[in-house]
């Protein structure tokens, strides 16, 4: 089936990745198996034809009757061109010019002026390379889904047993079925069926289906574990923290599916002109067959002529330039990690000319510590007492920077009292009433307006010693500070460089911390161009800024601060593990593998795919106008000139599929790195 000159109702081309799951649940059952060519249907149809065609043949040639290889001929017919004529009739219901109507007319044409043979082998390449398209939409597909291995069907779950007795009775639930709260037990070498929490028991966990980390993941009590994932040889019991549907896989999947449904802009822009091109199309034929008719050629000829002309002008190799090779970059980029949302985002990626990098939680690994704990001498306060205070405050922000704080006071063991009125501001800080005390942590300046700072000469030493500098202010007086420490991530400087190589201008660090640590940060890695103490508002402005000067902004964050940036910019980027749900939502792409290196990877990967369109754009152009001028000029024979077409076609159908191969990826990481 080549491809449709127009839209069609049925489920043909664009390859439709995953069909929807019924349960959200249990996404791609299909997990793994490479489809069979011979469990198409289209395949089938096309070998039966096929055979049909080559007992025909011989037949015919040897001067046995009319009606055996008539009979036979006419099965061929019927086997190949069913489905295409239905599908065909189905779009001229819709009032739109089918592709495939335009080879059964040709090819009863080619019948009605006794070519039957020809037409037959019509119908039968015809059949073929639909066949091959069929299969390799089905490869990409199957591709797509073998890197989101499946969370399990079921669980086991512990009764928590109101009754004595009952309590810890194990049932095999749907995973579906688990609610929060529930506990469930992961048995060694068993799939973890839900989000949670491990209660108690100790394992390696095999995080390789959602995070693409090879290595194992140490789990213990108090751990996050996610459904999909492999437990190792310990067993688990895991308190569920999410509905199955809110799964961290489940939303993968969703993505995934979310992605193979859309369109780049430059298939949209095939589409629009392919109606008026097939129109046109159908009115040169008539031409091509009448003309000569009227200076006198001969009636067969002229049909023969100005079917062949409908055949090869048909633009089946343009419409399917664009979207394998989209396709299979995403699917081959989602294998390593990077989930790209629409094939829009595809195209775009590659377009783009300057990177705003956001610094906490990217640059950084994102799992900060508490390394100095300074109370202020006025305050009247030891270590411990600020520390609770501003742990009790940022008890339910979830910032990393409230999470080392909170982590420093248990490891202290230190007891945090409830807070009050918590309020949070991106980019800013947290609020609380702890004991009757309005605790506010953070960058005070932006949460208190007018709220003093800590003393210069304190923050001024943490910050050159690396660290970012959180002030404490209790009852709007400065209390104390403390100081965080968060690790490079050991890719940065190498991904900075390969960003500034791909896309001229060094990249640009918009972090909310102070300037100083920031620009701290900036000369480790190599950032000469850094906005510090931005607020949310402020890292959209510096994108909008870039925008205006004509750039095509890459926006790479983590933050709930980061998500208003990451939707202005041209394309979003949001790292994916520690990456906050708002991050995650508002990015274009996540990245699920913690490696930062792979974001200029897949700016390199879609560079590829889209000198790959433009080369299938030029090879369906060329073979097109070729065989038209073949014809035109002199005579192209029918099988021939269908040969040409569906040849082109499918070779411009392979040539997007090398984007699946896993050299694709390794090549555009290496050339990224140059
Ligand atoms: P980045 O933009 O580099 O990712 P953020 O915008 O997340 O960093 O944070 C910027 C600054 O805001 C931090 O350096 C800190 O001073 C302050 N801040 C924001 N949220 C919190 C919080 N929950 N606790 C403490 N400080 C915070
Ligand atoms: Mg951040």
């Amino acid at each position: 089936m080549p491809s449709p000159l127009t839209e069609r109702p049925a489920p043909a081309a664009p390859t439709p990745i995953a069909p929807a799951p019924a349960a959200p649940t249990r996404p791609g059952a299909a997990l793994g198996r490479r489809t069979r060519v011979f469990a198409l249907p289209e395949a089938r149809w096309a070998a039966a034809a096929t055979l049909l065609f080559l007992l025909a043949l011989p037949l015919q040639s040897a001067g046995a009757p009319l009606w055996s290889w008539g009979t036979l001929y006419g099965l061929a017919y019927a086997a190949g061109g069913w489905e295409p004529a239905l599908a065909g009739l189905e779009a001229l219901r819709e009032k739109s010019l089918d592709v495939d109507l335009l080879m059964i007319a040709a090819a009863l044409g080619a019948a009605a002026v006794g070519q039957a043979g020809d037409g037959a082998l019509l119908i039968v390449i015809f059949a073929t390379s639909g066949a091959l398209e069929a299969l390799a939409a089905a490869r990409t597909a199957d591709s797509v889904r073998s890197l989101l291995d499946l969370a399990p069907a079921t669980a086991t779950r512990l009764r928590a047993g109101g009754t004595e007795g009952t309590e810890g009775t194990e049932e095999t639930v749907p995973t579906a079925d688990l609610v929060v709260g529930d506990i469930v037990l992961v048995r060694p070498g068993e799939r973890i069926g839900a989000d949670g929490r491990v209660l108690d028991g100790t394992s390696e966990v095999d995080q390789a289906t959602i995070t693409g980390e090879p290595l194992p993941v140490v789990k213990e009590p108090g751990d996050e574990v996610f459904a999909g994932t492999l437990n190792g040889t310990g067993a688990l019991r895991v308190e569920v923290g999410r509905d199955a549907s809110d799964s961290v896989i489940a939303r993968i999947v969703r993505m995934v599916e979310e992605a193979s449904g859309t369109k780049a802009p430059t298939q949209l822009f095939i589409e629009k002109v392919e109606q008026r091109y097939s129109i046109g199309m159908v009115a040169s034929t008539l031409a091509v067959f009448a003309v000569p008719l009227a200076f006198g050629a001969a009636l067969t000829g002229s049909l023969l002529r100005a079917m062949t002309f409908m055949i090869v002008a048909s633009p089946c190799a343009v419409v399917l330039a664009t979207m394998p090779p989209l396709l299979s970059a995403i699917a081959n980029a989602g294998r390593h990690g990077v989930l790209v949302k629409s094939a829009v985002v595809m195209e775009r990626l590659g377009q783009v000319d300057s990177v705003a990098l956001d610094k906490t939680g990217t640059l950084t690994e994102g799992t900060p510590h508490v390394t100095d704990v300074r109370p202020l001498p006025d305050s009247g306060m030891d270590e411990e007492e600020l520390l609770i205070l501003a742990a009790a405050a940022e008890h339910r922000s979830e910032h990393p920077l409230a999470r080392a704080v909170v982590e420093a006071a248990r490891a202290r063991g230190l007891a945090l009292p409830v807070a009050e009125d918590f309020t949070s501001t991106p980019g800013a800080g947290v609020t609380a009433t702890v004991d009757g005390r309005k605790i506010a942590v953070g960058a005070p300046a932006r949460l208190l307006s007018g709220a003093e700072d800590a003393p210069a000469a304190v923050t001024a030493e943490l910050e050159d010693g690396g660290r970012t500098v959180v002030l404490v202010l209790a009852d709007g007086a400065p209390a104390g500070v403390l100081g965080i420490a968060d690790r490079l991530r050991p890719d940065a400087a190498a991904t900075v460089a390969s960003l500034a190589g791909l896309t001229g201008p060094a990249p640009m660090l918009v972090t909310g911390d102070r300037p100083r640590a920031a620009a701290r940060l900036a000369a480790e890695v190599g950032i000469t161009d850094v906005r510090a103490g931005l607020l949310p508002q402020d890292k959209v402005a510096a994108v909008r800024e870039l925008e205006r000067a004509g750039h095509r902004v890459l926006a790479v964050g983590d933050g709930v601060n980061d998500a208003p940036a990451l939707a202005a910019a041209h394309v979003g980027i949001a790292m994916g593990r520690a990456g906050s749900d708002l991050a995650l939502e508002a990015a274009d792409v996540v990245i699920v593998r913690d490696e930062l290196a792979t974001v200029p990877a897949v700016v390199a990967l879609s560079r590829r795919a889209r000198r790959l369109v433009a080369q299938n754009l030029v090879v369906a152009a060329v073979f097109i106008s070729g065989l038209v001028v073949w014809d035109l000029a002199g005579t192209l024979p029918l099988p021939l000139g269908v040969l040409g077409h569906e040849g082109s076609t499918v070779i411009v159908g392979l040539n997007g599929l090398r984007l699946l191969r896993e050299a694709a990826w390794t090549r555009a990481h290496t050339e990224s790195r140059r």
